[in-house]
């Protein structure tokens, strides 16, 4: 058994994220750079090009053999064509050079360089690539977790090395070497915000700037010699997009990263979040308007400045920052909060005063808090969950009334417990009327009462979806004539997006 299978195997063996760190720190610690490196882009399925096609070219259908989990699906598949290893040394191949070979290989030759390496593998080891290539490697380990068992290796805290792995690569992070710089026209992955779950919790720590909270794209906008590039918020290139900014950018003084959020406008209001959407995946010309709210660099890094400090340089600097308001008590913050509701903004990021601008990093520094919406919906059908989910059906359609009608507003897996949902899928089951891709379709007779964050026009469903939504409970008190109405999202959503914010 190949090193890959092994790795996997003791991952999948606890739920313990702890646990999970400590298996990849001695694993990584008795590897080579180039060994760690590959261990990781395989662990986050980062080999991209591998579509489902491709990898079925090469080793054949084992489509039919698929029930929601790809390592099984090739194991049984292999196992049927009694595979056995066939290199000739009896060797299997070593990770670096089975990763290499894919990772250079043309398009035209990703089925041949594939076909050939798991023909010298053991079936579990190209049942645990193969379902990597797939993204469907399901041993729990996510980015945070690969970064904790980085920091341990590198003897850095946790909170460092997430700044580091932002402004470097993988290859020098995987050798603990850190010649990391925030410069202009670098891109970075920027500060994030954590959720509140009170308004106490905002203020419990103290005194706090409170700016309205807009609901567009995040852009990093930097300057360096005059030259001027657009990142978002993962370090896409987006500058194409945005000619009003970069020629903006282009008259400010001095070297920068502009920090801030571009929303979109129609006839002076905010427009709601998918039409900025739009200038991405359409081109189509929506007129836009753009604010900043941070400055982690100007003609120096001022990442370790407080935000007072940093937010006086913004300011110096352009007029287009976001507003904000110094908030001294909860009653301050919740009437702030409603103003800005009132006045369309999607909530508040509070932010503390003496807090330093954390490089990638989802920090409290910075909490944010949404507005919110409920209304009562009808379960109408349900998909099959994925992983550890997929004994349930877990995904809810969400339907509400239109005259005599119900009409599906999208769908939700989001809010129940393990157990509410093991119960629910038997009740489920029991009101069938049919199999739907994915699912089945039911008798209308669930209530579950739903929280959103927001109504957007949606091409799928009839006219109106909500976003984000959430289910906070099972209504077993209510009928389904008593759920609620599509008028009632359609109040919301011509509220929401007709008031400005920023007009
Ligand atoms: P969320 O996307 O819900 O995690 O919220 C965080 C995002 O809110 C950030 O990535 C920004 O794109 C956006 N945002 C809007 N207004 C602000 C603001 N005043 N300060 C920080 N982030 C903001």
């Amino acid at each position: 058994m190949g090193i890959l299978s092994r790795i996997c195997k003791e991952l999948m063996s606890t739920n313990s994220k702890k646990e999970k760190i400590r298996i990849l720190e001695s694993y990584l610690s008795n590897m080579t750079p180039e060994e760690r490196e590959v261990l990781i882009i395989l662990l986050l399925s980062r080999i991209d090009g591998y579509t489902p096609k491709v990898v079925m070219d090469a080793i054949g259908d084992f489509s039919s053999f698929y029930h929601g989990d790809v390592y099984e699906a090739v194991m049984a598949y292999l196992s049927t064509l009694h595979y056995r290893q066939r290199s000739l040394t009896g060797e299997s191949l070593d990770i670096v050079t089975i990763v290499n070979s894919l990772l250079t290989a043309s398009r035209d030759n990703r089925k041949i360089a594939l076909k050939s390496i798991v023909s010298s593998l053991e079936p579990e080891d190209a049942a645990f690539l193969i379902s990597s290539l797939l993204g469907d490697l399901r041993v729990g380990v996510k980015e945070g977790t690969i970064l904790e068992a980085l920091a341990r290796l590198c003897g850095r805290s946790y909170g460092e090395i997430k700044e580091i792995a932002s402004l470097t690569n993988l290859r020098d992070m995987v050798r603990c070497k850190f010649s990391q710089v925030l410069e202009p026209l670098k891109p970075f992955s920027p500060m994030l915000a954590e959720k509140a779950l009170s308004f106490q919790e905002i203020i419990a720590r103290g005194n706090i700037w409170a700016e309205p909270k807009l609901d567009g794209v995040r852009i990093l906008v930097h300057k360096k010699d005059g030259k001027v590039r657009i990142y978002s918020r993962r370090g896409r290139d987006i500058t194409p997009q945005f000619p009003e900014i970069v020629e903006y950018a282009s008259l400010l003084s001095g070297d920068f990263i502009l920090d801030g959020e571009v929303i979109a406008k129609e006839k002076g209001s905010v427009a709601p979040f998918q039409s900025i959407m739009r200038r991405f995946a359409e081109r189509r010309n929506v007129s836009i308007d753009f604010f900043f709210f941070d400055i982690p660099y100007y003609g120096r890094v001022l990442v370790q400045e407080s935000y007072e400090k940093r937010r006086e340089i913004l300011e110096s600097l352009t007029e287009k920052y976001v507003e904000r308001k110094k908030v001294r008590s909860e009653d301050e913050l919740i009437q702030y909060f409603q103003e800005v509701i009132a006045r369309g903004f999607e909530g508040l990021v509070c932010k503390n005063p003496h807090g330093r601008y954390r490089i990638g990093t989802r920090s409290r520094e910075w909490m944010k808090i949404k507005r919110k919406f409920e209304v009562d919906a009808v379960i109408v059908a349900a998909e099959w969950g994925h992983g550890r989910r997929r004994k349930w059906l877990s995904d809810y359609h969400l339907a509400l009334w239109k005259d005599d009608e119900l009409v599906e507003v999208g769908k939700t897996f989001k809010g129940l417990s393990d157990e509410e949902m093991e119960n629910l899928t038997k009740v489920l089951l029991s009101l069938k009327i049919k199999d739907i891709p994915g699912g089945i379709a039911v008798k209308p007779k669930i209530v579950v009462e739903v929280e959103f964050e927001d109504v957007q026009l949606s091409p799928k469903y009839e006219r109106y979806a909500l976003r984000f939504a959430r289910i906070k409970r099972i209504r077993e008190d209510k009928d389904v004539e008593e759920a609620g109405k599509m008028e009632e999202i359609e109040r919301i959503y011509k509220k929401l997006h007709s008031e400005s914010g920023y007009s």
